[in-house]
């Protein structure tokens, strides 16, 4: 650091001799830029994503400099994403860069989604003068900042002084990734940047933070109530969140499913946690499961609307269901339905204190149950399986997805990019997955945008090569980013599936007027051109055979490709499988 560090020589010789500071003959300085940047270091976060500009720009530069790594995006939003899913990959918080006001709100949407799905990250945004903006007189981006983050993330801090710099990040780190993780804003107004101060006492302002998501022991009490519950259930489901894909505690899990015995059900980014191919996999049995379980644990999985909440038709008769929940957020307990035995702490802890209690003598869940879960699973798997193998041009959605679904089984440690609606609720259930956190898609907000931030980060974190499924709705939020793609040379493999618009390309003006209808795009674009324009390949496909040989050969080569597939306009259905969620009037003017 020292060498970076501002040097500046101070004249000592003067008429009258030497200065009273002679003793200081030099003194060394650093300042904002770099103790934020040195900050990051020590902490082992060394990846920036962002968007350069005033005041950061500066910034972002120093970095590089400085060994980190630092992508710039097109779009903060999808350096934001990008941000949160490489903290979802790695347990780290993601960092994401921008400018002040409308490149900190077009962040602020990343970071909101990031704290609703549990995602470590950190916004750091330059912002415009205090003195300015809280007088509103009117600065150049003003915006309070602070203030606008504080209800859209887990915490925020604002740090004024450069020798507070040091403590500023480690609290955004610890509020970050502790307890349940999620988003966390820092604020860094551009007069903290070129605030000079001693190097010395700059370096002793870091901190490099000691264990920064401590293990959150579970009571024993409270894993033997949970394991009294589940040992007397008659028909047990285990529930596996994505908040059990980010624990990494893959192993326990993996021995718990196992030694019980328990059926176990993947949320969609807990897929790969065990494969879906795993006998004891529910996946392809869910309605039956939900209705007729009678004791869940939930797993870092939470009862929101993607599980109905608990209740309703989909899980069977009221009040015959016993939920047992593990989850390092105790308010999160009772949230939609009561919860009989409550596990608080992180999962890896709580999974090995219930192993304790699952030894050779634990009963194996009754046949009948077992049995019921494989016969279902069996009969909609044979169900699947001839759509999944048609040929036709145009592609229906099975057809195409038949064939990803054999590029992910050859090549399992892809990482599955995946948004959209229809091509996302049927690519969850058809594309298997066999390894932990492969699968990144919409999660609890089932937003679109997320793809092509996502697929950065995903090869930028794991240099592993990336497969973006992508509605051609979906890719249109994210879309530019073709160029980061290329301009990082990313293995990414990006399949539109284009059916001409939003659920369908067929709906028409009732008008007959000159616009076409709300949801319908410019029939037959050519998404593929927009790649080979940045220098990429470009591939344009009408065939499930065609399509596999395109992602196979851009996977092979891991060279930035985007694949055109044309999928029946007529295809999909409303809102894909949340069609119910989209209300629609039944009043219509003649
Ligand atoms: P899904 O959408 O896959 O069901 P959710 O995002 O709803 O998953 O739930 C994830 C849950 O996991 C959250 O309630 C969160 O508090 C919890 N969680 C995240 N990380 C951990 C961890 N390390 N240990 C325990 N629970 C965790
Ligand atoms: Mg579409």
């Amino acid at each position: 650091m020292a060498d970076a560090a501002v040097k500046t020589k101070r004249e000592t010789t003067t008429a009258q001799g030497i200065d009273a500071n002679a003793a200081k003959a030099e003194q060394e300085l650093t300042d904002g830029f770099h103790l934020v940047i040195e900050a990051l270091k020590l902490n082992g976060l060394n990846t920036i994503y962002g968007v350069p500009g005033i005041p950061i720009t500066d910034f972002g530069r120093m970095a590089q400099a400085e060994g980190m790594r630092v992508i710039s995006f097109r779009h903060e939003q999808n350096a934001g994403n990008a941000a949160a899913i490489a903290g979802f990959l790695t347990k780290k918080p993601g960092i994401c860069l921008t400018v002040s006001a409308p490149g900190f709100l077009n962040g602020l949407t990343a970071l909101a989604n990031a704290t609703t799905n549990c995602f470590p990250m950190i916004l750091i945004s330059g912002s415009s003068e205090r003195e300015i903006v809280d007088l509103q007189q009117g600065d150049y981006e003003e915006l309070d900042q602070l203030a606008i983050a504080k209800p859209l993330c887990t915490a925020a801090f604002r740090v004024l002084h450069a020798a507070d710099i040091g403590i500023g990040v480690a609290r955004a780190i610890r509020a970050a990734v502790s307890g349940r993780p999620g988003g966390v804003y820092l604020d860094l107004p551009a007069k903290l940047f070129s605030q000079v101060m001693d190097a010395e006492a700059g370096a002793k302002s870091l901190v490099k933070v000691i264990d920064p998501a401590p293990a959150q022991l579970p009571a024993p009490a409270a894993v033997k109530r949970a394991l009294d519950v589940l040992k007397g259930a008659k028909r047990p489901l285990i529930i596996l969140g994505k908040g059990a894909a980010y624990a990494q505690a893959d192993d326990q899990i993996r021995a718990l499913v196992e030694k019980s015995g328990i059926p176990f059900l993947p949320m969609s980014m807990a897929k790969g946690l065990l494969p879906d191919t795993h006998p004891q996999c529910a996946g392809a049995a869910r309605s039956t499961v939900l209705k007729d379980s009678d004791v869940v644990m939930l797993i870092g999985a939470r009862l929101n609307w993607l599980l109905s909440h608990g209740k309703g038709k989909n899980w069977g008769e009221p009040g015959s269901k016993k939920f047992i929940q593990v989850d390092i957020e105790p308010k999160e307990m009772d949230s939609n339905v009561e919860i009989v035995a409550p596990l608080v702490g992180d999962i890896g802890s709580c999974v090995s204190a219930l192993l304790e209690g699952i030894d050779g003598k634990w009963p194996a869940p009754p046949a009948d149950w077992t049995n019921a879960v494989k016969t279902k699973k069996e009969e909609n798997i044979a169900k699947m399986a001839p759509k999944l193998m048609k040929n036709s041009a145009p592609m229906d959605f099975h057809g195409a997805l038949g064939v990803l679904r054999t590029v992910i089984k050859e090549r399992p440690d892809a990482i599955l990019v995946n948004e959209g609606a229809n091509t996302l609720d049927l690519a969850r259930g058809v594309i298997d997955m066999y390894q932990p956190r492969k699968r990144l898609d919409v999660g609890t907000w089932g937003i679109m945008g997320i793809g092509m931030g996502f697929a950065v980060a995903a090869a930028v974190e794991t240099g592993k090569p990336v497969l973006a499924v992508e509605g051609d709705s979906a890719f249109g939020f994210s879309g530019m980013e073709v160029e980061t793609i290329c301009r990082y040379k990313l293995p990414v493999c990006i399949v539109i599936f284009n059916n001409n618009g939003i659920y369908r390309g067929t709906d028409v003006n009732p008008t007959g007027g000159p616009d076409v209808a709300t949801t319908v795009f410019v029939k037959g674009s050519r998404y593929d051109k927009m790649m080979e324009a940045c220098g990429g390949v470009g591939v344009h496909v009408t065939t499930p055979d065609e399509l596999k040989r395109a992602v196979d050969a851009a996977m092979d080569s891991g060279k930035p490709t985007l694949i055109n597939a044309v999928i029946d306009p007529a295809a999909g259905s409303e809102s894909g499988r949340i069609g119910n969620l989209n209300p629609q009037s039944k009043i219509r003017k003649k």
